[in-house]
C-alpha cells in the first residue's frame, strides 16, 4: 500500500486471523533478501504465526536462521502458512502452540524450542494483546485488564526466564513495544502502560545481561496491518487506521521485520542494547 488508502470496515474475534483480512498484510513473502545476517542462529518468536511475528520469522529465515514459533492453537492455519514460508527458505520450522497466560507453559517455551532446534540464540519477546474500549477509565474490566498484563508483560518475564537458561554470549533479546509506549491512547490504557513497561524491563535486563554478553533490545512499531487490529479495534476506527502518522499511512508487518533483524544480528547490532528503535510511520519515541 503505497500511500493512505482506507481500510474495509471489518471485524474479528481475537485473536484474529489473517486469511479474513482485506487487503492481505504484506509479510515480505515476495520481497525480503537476506545476506546471512543470522546464519546458523536459532530463533524463538512468540507470536510468529501472523503479523511483525510472521514477517519476522521469514526474514530470520531467509538470513539463515532456523525458527521455533509460538502461538495460539486456535492460529494453527497461520502457523502452519509461516512454517511453510521458513521451510521454503531452506530452514527449520518448529511449531509451538500454547496460551502464554499459563505460567508453565510460558515458562517452558524456550525449553521446548532449544529441544527442537539444538539451542537457542535470539529470543524475540513479539506476543501481545490489547482490547480497544471506551475512552473513560471507568470502561477498565478487571479480566480484561488481566489479559493485557499477563500476556504483554508476565508472559514476556516468564519467557525471558526460560530463554536465560540457553542464551549463549553473543545472543540477543528483542522485545516488542510500540508508539503506545510514548503516545498512549486512553482506548488503550492497560495495553500502553505494559509497553511503557517492556521499554523499562529492556533498559533493565540490558544492564543485567551485558556482563554475559546477551544484548536486550526493543522495537517500537506504529500502526502496522495485522490481525490484532481488526480483533481488538472497531471496525469504524479501522477505516482511517494509519492516516495520522506523518508518513500518511499503515504500516505493513514487511517494514518492521528488517528493525528485528538488525537488533538480534551480532554482525550488525554487535554494540547495540538497552534501546529502543522506532518503527513508527514519523511519530517520536523519546
Ligand atoms: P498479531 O495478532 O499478528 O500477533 C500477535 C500474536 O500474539 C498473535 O498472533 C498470537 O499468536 C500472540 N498471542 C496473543 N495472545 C497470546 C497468548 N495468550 N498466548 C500465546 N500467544 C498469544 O499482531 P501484531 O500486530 O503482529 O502483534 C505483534 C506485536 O506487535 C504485539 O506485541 C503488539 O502489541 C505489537 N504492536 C503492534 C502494532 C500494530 O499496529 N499492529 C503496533 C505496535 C505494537
Ligand atoms: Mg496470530
Amino acid at each position: 500500500m503505497a500511500h493512505h488508502d482506507q481500510f474495509p470496515p471489518q471485524q474479528q474475534e481475537p485473536p484474529g486471523l489473517t486469511g479474513a483480512m482485506d487487503p492481505t498484510p504484506d509479510h515480505g513473502e515476495a520481497s525480503y533478501q537476506g545476506s546471512g545476517r543470522l546464519s546458523g542462529r536459532r530463533a524463538l518468536i512468540t507470536g510468529g504465526d501472523s503479523g511483525i511475528g510472521r514477517a519476522a520469522a521469514i526474514a530470520f529465515a531467509r538470513e539463515g536462521a532456523d525458527v521455533a514459533i509460538g502461538y495460539l492453537a486456535v492460529e494453527q492455519e497461520d502457523a502452519e502458512e509461516t512454517a511453510r514460508w521458513v521451510r521454503e527458505a531452506g530452514r527449520t520450522a518448529c511449531l509451538l502452540p500454547g496460551d502464554l497466560t499459563d505460567e508453565s507453559f510460558a515458562r517452558g517455551l524456550a525449553q521446548q524450542a532449544a529441544d527442537a532446534l539444538g539451542g537457542l540464540d535470539v529470543l524475540v519477546n513479539n506476543a501481545g494483546y490489547q482490547m480497544a474500549r471506551g475512552t473513560s477509565i471507568d470502561t477498565l474490566d478487571s479480566a480484561d485488564v488481566d489479559r493485557v498484563i499477563r500476556t504483554n508483560l508476565y508472559a514476556l518475564l516468564w519467557v525471558t526466564q526460560g530463554a536465560l537458561r540457553h542464551l549463549p554470549r553473543g545472543g540477543a533479546i528483542v522485545n516488542i513495544s510500540s508508539i503506545q509506549a510514548y503516545e498512549p491512547s486512553g482506548t488503550l490504557v492497560d495495553y500502553a502502560s505494559t509497553k511503557a513497561a517492556i521499554n523499562n524491563v529492556t533498559v533493565n535486563l540490558a544492564g543485567e545481561l551485558g556482563a554475559r554478553g546477551i544484548r536486550v533490545n526493543a522495537v517500537a512499531p506504529g500502526p502496522v496491518w495485522t490481525p490484532l487490529q481488526p480483533a481488538t479495534q472497531d471496525a469504524e476506527h479501522l477505516t482511517e487506521f494509519g492516516a495520522n502518522v506523518p508518513l500518511g499511512r499503515a504500516g505493513q508487518p514487511a517494514e518492521v521485520a528488517p528493525a528485528i533483524v538488525f537488533l538480534a544480528s551480532e554482525r550488525d547490532a554487535s554494540y547495540v542494547s538497552g534501546t529502543v528503535l522506532g518503527v513508527t510511520g514519523g511519530r517520536p519515541v523519546f
